[in-house]
């Protein structure tokens, strides 16, 4: 039992989810469908929210800043096209919930947030359901992680003015980067940045709506 809710019902909610706002939606990656129906999100959010965590929607995390929508992760994760031999950077740790997926889909998962608690109650999180891939720390993720560079992929949870450039440099050739892009919450693009054999490119995929991504000078 988790609050009122049966493990049974948590469970039963969470394969609804993944056919009704994820499959049916067109999401076709195997590899994120499984790992959709394997994290436990109801462990991710707050206590009060339990009843709602397999809503089509985001839910607030404390701290001004939110888990995204179900199929906002999952699209995401399918954009980066990862694999168990990817090794990924995550920046905006938030809950980890998506860092869960990405541990599920990927080898390695770099990990970065900037609020304390956020990061030690994500990570406390994600060592109690046994993720032993994910290597996280407290920073601005906006520079990246030269150390750990290149990554295969980096997956950004905050809107951006602009890509950051140190991103794009710290992708491997070929390597994908998924990002909110846009200086106005009504006004965000998700981008996906590919970089292979020396060309970059860019492409908008839908409107979205993101925290802001925090910089040293914000
Ligand atoms: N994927 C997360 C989304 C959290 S919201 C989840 O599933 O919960 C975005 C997160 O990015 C917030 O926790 C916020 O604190 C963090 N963030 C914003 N700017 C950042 C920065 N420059 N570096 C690291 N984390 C940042």
């Amino acid at each position: 039992m988790s609050g009122r809710l049966t493990d049974t019902q948590l469970i039963s909610a969470r394969m609804r989810m993944v056919d009704e706002q994820i499959a049916r939606r067109g999401i076709y990656d195997q590899a994120v469908l499984a790992a959709m129906r394997t994290v436990p999100r109801h462990e991710f959010v707050r206590p009060e929210d339990l009843a709602q965590a397999y809503g089509d929607h985001p839910l607030s995390i404390g701290h001004d800043q939110t888990i995204s929508q179900p199929y906002v992760v999952a699209s995401m994760t399918q954009e980066l096209g990862a694999n168990k031999n990817s090794r990924i950077l995550e920046i905006g740790t938030g809950c980890g919930y998506q860092t869960a997926i990405l541990a599920e889909v990927a080898g390695l998962v770099y990990t970065i947030e900037c609020i304390p608690e956020l990061f030690r109650a994500a990570m406390s999180r994600l060592v109690k359901l046994g993720y032993n891939n994910v290597t996280g720390t407290v920073g601005d993720g906006s520079r990246g992680w030269s150390e750990h560079a290149p990554f295969d992929g980096i997956l950004v949870a905050a809107a951006a003015a602009e890509v950051p450039d140190a991103l794009v440099d710290q992708l491997a050739e070929p390597g994908r980067l998924i990002i909110p892009v846009g200086r106005h919450l009504l006004d965000q693009q998700l981008v996906l940045v590919k970089k292979s054999e020396g060309q970059v490119s860019q492409t908008a995929l839908y409107g979205v709506r993101f925290v802001p991504l925090r910089t040293s000078e914000s």
